[in-house]
């Protein structure tokens, strides 16, 4: 998958299995849903699985991360 059409995203399955009391008939519902496909990599900071691109919660995450500017409001560590 080209990483600049990716939508960090996924489409998944789910399924759900339906049963009624009163007529004993079985059914299994099916719908997909959109699911998110970055994780955490750090506090702040977080990675699409897909693609590997990183994502920042804030502009002052991304300044410390990417420019090394410290920032406390990210917390005591980042000071
Ligand atoms: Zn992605």
């Amino acid at each position: 998958m080209s990483k600049y059409s990716c939508k960090h995203q996924k489409r998944v399955e789910v399924k759900t299995e339906l049963y009624n009391p009163y007529t004993g008939d079985e059914s299994t519902d099916v719908r997909w849903e959109w699911e998110s496909t970055c994780e955490d990599v750090d506090l702040h900071r977080y990675k699409c699985k897909l693609c590997g691109e990183i994502g920042y919660y804030s502009g002052s995450a991304k300044d410390y991360y990417t420019k090394g500017i410290k920032n406390g409001a990210l917390g005591p560590s980042y000071a």
